[in-house]
């Protein structure tokens, strides 16, 4: 059994701690050793723990996370039941959103791109190769704040996607509207909306507000 290889620096640390490495350890370790920041690029990515037993690799510049799909997978049975999500939780950690496409760290895959939804509106990066799932600065806290961070799997399905591009369509078409009425009138139009759709006689309500001169005979 061949001894810990002292000279793995401290972005593979975790590795070192075991008492032995096996030869597949050892060549895996040394492949996290070199592993750079998709976001980055130069910048070689730095072991640690996102959260309480799921380790991460994360980025000393860019602040980004990058997450094994196995250890996501471990993780989550660790976790236990599915905490409920969180609706009404303000958002206010400072978000990067580069946007760019990025390439998968581990296998170079080009990675793609997930809307979170649920009122939070930054993507997640992952890698349909190695499963692994990549998180800009603060991601992870954000997603935490709304217990969605035990729900990646279920983002990545079509069914979550779906709905989450169905409200971010319905969020560019309030912005235009706000843009084009402002935020008040646009609130005001909004209520009277809701308002008619809880009438019967919503027409007859309509023809006589866009009627120029309703007391016409
Ligand atoms: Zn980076
Ligand atoms: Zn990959």
């Amino acid at each position: 059994m061949p001894p810990p290889n002292k000279s793995l620096d401290r972005s593979a640390r975790h590795c070192a701690d075991e008492t032995y490495l096996t030869q597949q350890q050892t060549t895996l370790c040394v492949r996290i050793n070199s592993m750079k920041c998709p976001v980055c690029k130069s910048t070689e990515l730095i072991a640690g723990e996102l959260d309480e037993n799921l380790t991460s690799l994360n980025c000393p510049d860019c602040r980004g996370n990058w997450i094994r799909g196995a250890e996501y997978w471990k993780w989550v049975e660790q976790h236990g039941s599915e905490l409920a999500e969180r609706v009404h939780e303000t958002e206010s950690l400072s978000l990067v959103e580069p946007g760019l496409p990025i390439d998968c760290p581990e296998c170079r895959f080009r990675m793609v791109k997930y809307l979170v939804g649920r009122g939070l509106s930054f993507t997640l990066d992952h890698c349909q190769g190695c499963k692994g799932i990549w998180l800009d600065r603060n991601e992870w806290e954000a997603l935490k704040k709304r217990n969605l961070h035990d729900d990646l799997n279920t983002m990545f399905t079509s069914f979550w996607q779906n709905e989450a591009h169905r409200e971010a369509r319905k969020k560019r078409m309030e912005d235009i509207y706000i843009s084009r009425f402002g935020a008040d009138d646009y609130a005001e139009i909004k209520r009277i909306r809701w308002w008619l759709d809880t009438k019967t006689n919503r027409e007859e309500l309509i023809a006589y507000l866009t009627d120029r001169d309703p007391f016409a005979a």
